[in-house]
């Protein structure tokens, strides 16, 4: 508090902490893999207000082009809503489309957005193009029992189609086929955290926090 030189030294706004944590003097850049009904997107949600960042995720940008019927709604709408993962190219042409943006420029929290090990690549391309790679990859870990409760009580609040059973089963296939060999690819490359997924939001809040806190 308190003046110098006739200027205010506090700033007048309010900024969450962790914010002054980073020096941001590069991007920063955090990849959320986990099983669908992990909370990678109401703990991306949390981050990205801590961390000042946009969160970006494909789901989210699909099921929003779905509802507006856009060609690319139209290309991913079946494969959605029966459980499959949508092509490589067209997530990866949405991601060079992201890292495009302004407000991309400091970092971004990537919710869901690598499933497979060519859409990893890609990704890892895209962001070389840029000098960029993943400061962080948060691997959210929950057991398959505690994801069908949670998905079933999704299901009631949201309706989103593809909480149904039938298409869950195809999703968690999905999962264990394509996305988890991902996880491997990540822990050769930079390592992986381990997020322990199961507890209150704030309990899982602040591990996320704590494993992207500088040292
Ligand atoms: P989510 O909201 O993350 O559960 O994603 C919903 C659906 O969107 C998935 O089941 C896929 O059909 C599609 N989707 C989202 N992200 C991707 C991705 N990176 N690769 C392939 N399909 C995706």
């Amino acid at each position: 508090s308190g003046e110098r030189d006739g200027l205010p030294t506090r700033s007048p706004f309010t900024v969450h902490p962790l914010i002054h944590l980073y020096a941001r003097s590069s991007p920063v850049d955090i990849l959320l893999l986990g099983p669908p009904g992990a909370g990678k997107g109401t703990q991306g949600a949390l981050l990205a207000e801590a961390l000042g960042l946009p969160k970006f995720a494909t789901g989210d940008l699909l099921r929003d082009a779905v509802k507006r019927g856009t060609p690319l709604g139209l290309q991913a709408r079946a494969l959605m809503e029966a459980g499959h993962l949508v092509g490589d190219d067209l997530i990866l042409g949405v991601v060079r489309d992201e890292l495009a943006k302004p407000e991309a420029a400091h970092g971004v929290i990537f919710d869901g957005v690598i499933r497979t090990i060519p859409q990893a690549e890609g990704m890892a391309a895209l962001l070389a193009e840029r000098g960029r790679s993943m400061t962080h990859v948060l691997f959210f870990e929950i057991a398959d029992s505690v994801i069908l409760d949670r998905l079933i009580k999704r299901r009631e609040i949201e309706g989103r189609a593809d909480d149904d059973p039938a298409a869950v089963a195809i999703r968690l296939a999905a999962y264990r086929n394509q996305t988890a060999p991902v996880l491997a690819w990540y822990e050769e490359r930079c390592g992986v955290t381990v997020i322990d997924a199961v507890g209150s939001v704030d309990e899982v809040a602040a591990r996320v926090r704590a494993a992207v806190a500088p040292a």
